[in-house]
């Protein structure tokens, strides 16, 4: 069997693991899964189709006959390419309570394991290190202050033309982490052998910097 490299980036909201990992899978030509994005995918088609979130069958259901798929940087469900609509402040709000679901995780974790199967992969979420992917060759655990996470965020928000205020923006960050950090099921949390960048203050070129350098003389870079 081919020698797979699997690189784990974990991390709360905000901590830049998303444009960290999608830019370290470029340099490395390596295939980037950005999970966050299968479950945003998929709460955006309950909401749309107006399925009690409260319901857990329901949701399930809708997990099980749903065709997620991420390719060339777009996702899609059902083969809509749902795009910015899944960065809405609805999904925000609503994508922790169905990520918090087992048998959501079950089916998502499963579609994760397969595609970091057979390809070099750089996948980033909240449990990617300890529990879709334990025996990844490289782990890292992204973190920054609430403050930056926050300011971050709220400058996505504002370039995307939404009406949100940074402390509103901040406390639903704090909310989120709190759901994602204490569910039942593999919650956020940093794995044990994962090393922990802090990001805040730095560039993104500085964060992968340090990342490259961890990896060292095991992978190559473009
Ligand atoms: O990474 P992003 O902020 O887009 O993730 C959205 C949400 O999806 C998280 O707040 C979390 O509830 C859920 N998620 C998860 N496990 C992952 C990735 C994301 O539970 N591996």
């Amino acid at each position: 069997m081919r020698n797979i490299i699997q690189i784990a980036v974990d991390g709360p909201a905000g901590s830049g693991k998303s444009t960290i990992a999608k830019k370290l899978a470029e340099k490395l030509d390596m295939l980037y899964i950005d999970t966050g994005a299968m479950y945003r995918a998929l709460t955006y088609k309950i909401i749309s189709m107006g399925i009690d979130i409260g319901d857990d069958n329901a949701v399930t259901q809708a997990a099980k006959s749903s065709q997620i798929l991420l390719e060339k940087g777009k996702v899609y469900i059902d083969g809509e390419d749902v795009g910015e609509k899944i960065r809405s402040t609805e999904v925000d709000a609503w994508v922790s309570r169905v990520a918090e679901i087992p048998q959501v995780r079950e089916i998502m974790v499963g579609i994760q394991r397969e595609m970091a199967m057979s390809q070099n992969v750089v996948m980033d979420g909240r449990d990617i290190g300890t529990n879709v992917l334990p025996g990844a060759r490289y782990k890292f655990f992204l973190t920054a202050s609430i403050e930056e996470r926050a300011l971050r965020r709220y400058r996505d928000k504002k370039a995307s033309g939404a009406a949100e205020n940074y402390e509103t923006v901040k406390k639903e960050i704090l909310r989120r982490d709190e759901i994602d950090s204490t569910r039942e099921i593999d919650p956020l949390r940093k794995a044990e052998d994962a090393v922990v960048i802090d990001t805040t203050g730095k560039t993104i070129d500085e964060v992968l910097e340090q990342i490259l350098m961890r990896l060292g003389d095991g992978v190559d870079v473009l």
